[in-house]
């Protein structure tokens, strides 16, 4: 394997500025350590900066871990167990980092959000999960609807008169298909409840970059498929989603061709 293909472009740059966040890290442990022994220092000062240099080695070791766990499992395409709470911690106490450090080297958000989605994605599908329809949530967001419509479908999905000028008459038919739940909302709040209420096992999210990156990172550790939804005009207002792409994601939760597909021939 060339070191070219090592991870995919798109993977690439949030693993990147992952580990570019746990060498900063370590600079920073150096500065402490050189503190700590600093001659002028008191015997307390020593000992506090020492037990915050240990605490802060055994973050970036886990983290460490955590990122070899997430190249491992993108390239081998498997679920490692042992690698799980560490890949947490790399994740999500490392992401605030990534985020600054492409903001000093002017990566756009959105294109460091994708990658990470994309990084989630593959370490969701590497998993084997084998799910009653009943146990995945679709979580769909509230833009997609057609903003002509004059059904109010936030309330209730089932308002929807399926008229299908817009995806929801596309998401409706594959949610009575498989027998998912599906909810749309409006924002992180009512996605949340959505989560509550349902207490699924896997979610089909879909959003734009933004609100995906912070809706895989609440709700862990549940399973999220994150779909980027397309935004022909702009955001927030009449979005799209290409719909296989959807179909792909719930049947990789409840096994292909375990229910008849009434979207597929779109
Ligand atoms: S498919 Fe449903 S939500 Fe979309 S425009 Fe038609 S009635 Fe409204």
């Amino acid at each position: 394997m060339s070191v070219k293909n090592f991870i995919p472009v798109r993977k690439r740059l949030f693993v990147g500025l992952l580990g570019a966040s746990v060498l900063g890290s370590g600079a920073l442990l150096a500065g402490i350590w050189f503190l700590a022994v600093n001659p002028t220092r008191t015997l307390f000062d020593q000992i506090l900066l020492i037990i915050l240099a240990i605490l802060l080695v055994g973050g970036i070791a886990l983290a460490a871990l955590g990122i070899g766990g997430i190249i491992l499992t993108i390239l081998y395409s498997k679920d490692i167990t042992v690698f799980h709470g560490p890949m947490r911690i790399a994740v999500n106490l490392f992401f605030p980092i990534v985020l600054v450090i492409g903001k000093i080297f002017h990566i756009n958000s959105g294109k460091i959000k994708s990658s990470f989605i994309e990084v989630n994605n593959d370490l969701v599908r590497s998993k084997s999960l084998r799910l009653k329809p009943a146990q995945i949530l679709l979580l769909a967001p509230h833009c997609l609807q057609n903003s002509d419509c004059p059904y109010k479908i936030t309330v209730n999905i089932d308002n929807c008169h399926r008229c299908g000028k817009c995806p929801v008459n596309d998401l409706l038919e594959l949610r009575d298909a498989s027998g998912i739940k599906m909810g749309m909302a409006t924002g992180g709040t009512l996605a949340r409840k959505y989560v509550q209420e349902y207490r699924p096992r896997a979610i089909v999210a879909i959003a734009c970059e933004r609100d995906l990156t912070s809706g895989i990172q609440d709700t862990n550790p549940i399973p999220v498929l994150g779909i980027t939804n397309e935004r022909p005009f702009g955001p927030c207002f009449n979005t799209s989603v290409k719909i296989p792409d959807v179909e792909k994601a719930v049947n990789f939760f409840i096994g292909e061709g375990d229910y008849e597909t009434a979207v597929c021939n779109h």
